[in-house]
């Protein structure tokens, strides 16, 4: 499993840790995921909502 690193100073993706620039790369989350987790978690917030509130009825 290889690792997306992104340097902090340049910008720049790489495999290592430290980029050739010197800079300190660090790992990038794909935006997709975050969107997805994001969305799954607003649809789960609002099907336990539902169900709260059903049970108070
Ligand atoms: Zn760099």
């Amino acid at each position: 499993m290889n690792k997306i690193l992104k340097c902090k100073k340049c910008s720049k993706y790489t495999m290592k840790p430290k980029c050739s620039c010197g800079g300190k790369a660090v790992t990038v989350k794909p935006p997709k995921y975050t969107l997805d987790n994001k969305y799954a978690k607003y649809t789960r917030k609002a099907k336990l909502e539902k169900r709260q509130k059903q049970d108070l009825l």
